[in-house]
């Protein structure tokens, strides 16, 4: 048992108050946790009202983090000290957990929303599990499969936000409807989910980006965070955009998102509202190839997904700081009652001691930048690239510094590539003597030719080399620069891939070296 002190409601729809409590041991499969900070999301305001059952006394909060102190005999991915992001759970073993769509699981509801006690307050049970967490409580117990370790660098209220409101609005965008520069985005409701989304969408190079929401306040942050453009309630409807997120999940914005939709467009629907929730939609406005879909937790992996969050964040592609208001834990009464007031978009507790309140976002990061570890989850978090698009001369720098290719590549003089067709490519383009381009066909062992290959659970172009086993894939990392990864045997190293960047370049003449 470990004495700790926890926000406790407890009556429907009552305050949020501080009361000592004990939490039980972990059992083989989970862990006990220090919680650092946790966010308040509009799913606690639900449960404090009563929307999951009379649960009372409760402990809500489901968007924690913090230092691992001890785990059950069963636990292998972590070890005391861990810095960990508690999230939702899931059972591992169901059609949609094993089909990666763990949001989804059979148990999902029993898992995540069933009461259970992991605590008691002056010896009476307290309703815990929210979310399989709690987390608003100095120490709580969560499950292995939900708690996902996360980098030291990561601070406290960027890393509470990234288990649930973040994890939605970024993973409508990134998993989801995935647009690209093609593509235009209508956000409805810029809150922590809506400005999540612009941030994912303005990474992708989303074409436009419209926010609509009733508060002055979150336009202008909308707009800073990179939407084109922010309407007030009064403006005219929006049309003809090729996706659509509603956070709000009413008649009202289901019908707004619907009628926005270009034919073939998708419009995603993320909010959680009390029962069925029924709406009426146009089946005229449908049968032109429109879609409406339910999305919940971003469709996330969060083993996967969470760890990419942390390095969108450190390569200042997701200025997440820019959301958060910190409260001291003795003043979650006031973060909750904000909250409901839409007074805050992010309010965070400040549960541990040493809390240091996250200082400024870092700045974007060239590329060249970014850390190794970082580059797989970055380059998933792109859009595809077609085959057509990749023909013309393209300058290649090398991002896998401490990678063996990157020596062999460098003393070999290496320029880039060249796509003259998708049947036709110079896989490696060097630099002569004389400063001209040469194809080293001896090299490259031939030529290469792009299809489209599915790799990390993205469908993009990648160019087979005629006589290796190698498969470079690309992604779109700007207007004129793609993201490669090397593929095939012998092309890993310590776990990791060669990572590079391809920037168009004008034309010239290249040389065939025969
Ligand atoms: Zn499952
Ligand atoms: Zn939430």
């Amino acid at each position: 048992m470990t004495a700790a002190v926890a926000a406790l409601v407890r009556e429907r729809g009552g305050s949020v108050a501080l009361s000592e409590i004990t939490v039980r041991d972990p059992g083989p499969d989970e862990i006990l946790v220090r919680v650092m900070a946790s966010g308040v999301c509009a799913t606690d305001l639900f449960g404090i009202a009563g929307g999951a059952g009379d649960r009372f006394p409760a402990v809500f909060g489901h968007e924690g983090a913090g230092v691992v102190e001890a785990v059950g005999a069963g636990v292998t991915a972590l070890s005391p000290g861990d810095h960990v992001v508690l999230s939702f759970d899931s059972c591992g073993a169901c059609a949609s957990c094993a089909a990666g769509h763990p949001a989804y699981c059979a148990r999902f509801a029993e898992l995540n929303y069933a009461p259970r006690s992991d605590a008691e307050v002056a010896g009476e049970a307290a309703t815990t599990g929210w979310m399989s967490q709690s987390s608003w409580s100095t120490h709580v117990v969560a499950r292995e499969s939900n708690a996902v370790r996360i980098d030291d660098d990561v601070p406290w209220e960027v890393a509470a936000t990234l288990g649930c409101g973040i994890l939605t609005g970024a993973g409508a965008v990134i998993t989801v409807l995935r647009p690209g520069p093609d593509d235009t985005l209508l956000v409805i409701g810029a809150g922590t989910t809506g400005l999540a989304a612009v941030m994912a969408a303005r990474h992708r190079g989303v074409r436009r980006i419209i926010v609509t929401d009733p508060l002055d306040e979150r336009r202008r942050l909308a707009l800073d965070l990179g939407a084109d453009e922010a309407r007030g309630p009064d403006a005219p409807a929006v049309t003809d955009v090729s996706c659509v997120l509603d956070t709000v999940g009413t008649q009202e914005t289901v019908a707004l998102g619907l009628s926005a939709l270009a034919p073939r467009g998708v419009c995603a629907t993320v909010a959680l509202r009390a029962g069925a929730n029924p709406v009426t939609i146009s089946q005229s406005q449908l049968l032109w190839g429109r879609t409406l879909t339910g999305v919940i937790e971003g469709d996330a992996d969060v083993h996967r997904d969470i760890p990419m969050l942390a390095a969108l964040w450190r390569a200042g592609r997701m200025p997440i700081e820019r959301l958060v208001t910190g409260y001291a834990f003795d003043d979650i009464d006031t973060a909750v009652a904000d909250a409901r007031a839409g007074r805050t978009i992010k309010p965070v507790a400040r549960i541990g001691e040493a809390v240091v309140p996250a200082g400024a976002p870092p700045a974007a990061t060239p590329i060249t930048g970014i850390r190794d570890a970082d580059l797989a989850l970055l380059w998933r978090s792109l859009p595809p690239v077609s085959p057509g698009e990749l023909v013309g001369l393209w300058r290649g720098t090398g991002l896998s510094l401490d990678h063996p290719i990157q020596r062999q590549l460098e003393r070999s003089g290496w320029f880039g590539k060249l796509f003259r067709s998708v049947d036709d490519v110079a896989p490696i383009v060097c630099t002569d003597e004389t400063g001209g381009l040469v194809a080293d066909a001896r090299l490259a062992g031939g030529g290469a030719t792009v299809r489209t290959v599915r790799h990390d659970g993205l469908d993009t172009a990648a160019m087979l080399y005629d006589t290796r086993p190698v498969i470079d894939l690309f992604t779109r990392l700007g207007p004129d620069t793609l993201l490669g990864v090397m593929t095939g045997p012998g092309t890993e190293v310590r776990g990791r891939r060669y990572h590079f960047v391809l920037e168009r370049v004008p034309d010239r003449p290249v040389r065939v070296a025969d």
